[in-house]
């Protein structure tokens, strides 16, 4: 059986949903995972992820915070990926998780496969779209350790049927010389949700005709809790998301913007063009101008949301 390591993201102080995903699919394999974080008291997260049925949690002192120059995250990680002789080891593929396990497979040598949406992890085989979702690969990793990032929103976390109580090993930080320099971290809108972890997104193309008009995009994405895309920003050179619901907004659905957002569970597509292509890859469509058709459902999803 392999020995697996989970990374655990925090994200004020909150371990992220993509985590829980993590554990799910490590329970889901009948296997219980290390979870390594970078904290200097874990002891709060005891519960949480003995819940997910993690047996034992990391804490690597000293590196906590936004600050995390993952030059110098990667060699604690490496080191302790080693010294416990983990076999496997996955994160997230967030911004974060693509910073970070790149270097770590480095420093070990190792391989890694990148955007997983399945890993068997007792075969060390992980499946993962190619060429901007075309093709789906089954891809065979070997050598003593093997590293995965999992793209997010593709396993719905449920608990363990087994609880546990894992025990905390701290790891205090060594010091690493850090190669580049945080100057400044700027927030995105207050509140926003980041786009590849939405579980819904409002998402507007060039029929919006003018950055003014997003506020309609806002207030309907305000109303379901969701995340604000664009086309462009979503797809083959922009980002790769994986909602449950994704709303096109005068959107033509474009390959390139399809294979950023083809693996949506359900499409809505809004575009006063019967012809779209769009339509043909949406579950539900909506022939109509936006600019009436979004007030209109945006009230109406305000009713819905509100219980009335
Ligand atoms: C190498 C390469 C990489 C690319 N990468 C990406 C990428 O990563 N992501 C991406 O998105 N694109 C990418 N593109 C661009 C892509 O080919 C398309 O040009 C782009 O996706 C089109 O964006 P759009 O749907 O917003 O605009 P358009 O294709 O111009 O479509 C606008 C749509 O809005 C509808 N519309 C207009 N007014 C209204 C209205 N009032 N009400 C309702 N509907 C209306 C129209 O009917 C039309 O269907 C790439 C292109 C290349 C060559």
């Amino acid at each position: 059986m392999s020995s697996l390591g989970v990374y655990i993201e925090l994200k004020e102080g909150k371990v992220k949903k993509t985590n829980l995903e993590l554990l799910t699919l490590v329970h889901q394999n009948g296997q219980s995972a290390t979870a390594i974080m970078f904290a200097d008291d874990a002891g709060g997260y005891v519960e949480e992820l003995g819940a997910y049925g993690v047996e034992q949690i990391i804490q690597i002192t000293g590196l906590e915070g936004p600050n995390s120059y993952p030059e110098v995250r990667s060699g604690q990680l490496a080191e302790i990926i080693k010294e416990q002789g983990l076999s496997d080891f996955i994160g997230t593929h967030s911004a974060h998780g693509k910073d970070l396990l790149p270097r770590v497979a480095a420093r070990l040598g190792a391989p890694l496969a990148t955007d997983c949406i399945g890993v068997d992890f007792e075969q060390g085989v992980a499946t993962k779209p190619m060429y901007a979702g075309k093709v789906i690969a089954q891809v065979k990793l070997t050598g003593r350790h093997r590293l995965y990032t999992m793209r997010p929103n593709t396993i719905t976390p449920e608990k363990a049927a087994a609880g546990t109580t894992p025990k905390i090993k701290t790891v205090a930080a060594t010091a690493g010389t850090p190669l580049s320099q945080i100057k400044e971290i700027v927030k995105g809108v207050a509140g926003r949700i980041d786009l590849t972890e939405a579980q819904i997104i409002v998402s507007g193309g060039r029929g919006m005709k003018d950055k003014e008009n997003f506020k309609l995009l806002e207030e309907m994405a305000d109303c379901l809790g969701a995340a604000v895309g664009a086309s462009r920003a979503v797809g083959q050179t922009g980002k790769t998301v994986n909602p449950v619901l994704y709303i096109a907004c005068g959107i033509s659905g474009a390959i390139q913007h399809f294979a950023g957002m083809k693996t949506s569970k359900v499409i809505v597509a809004i575009n006063k063009d019967p012809e779209a292509p769009i339509f043909k890859k949406a579950d539900f469509g909506i022939v109509g101008d936006l600019f009436k058709v979004l007030p209109v459902l945006t009230e109406e999803l305000k009713k819905v949301m509100k219980g009335d």
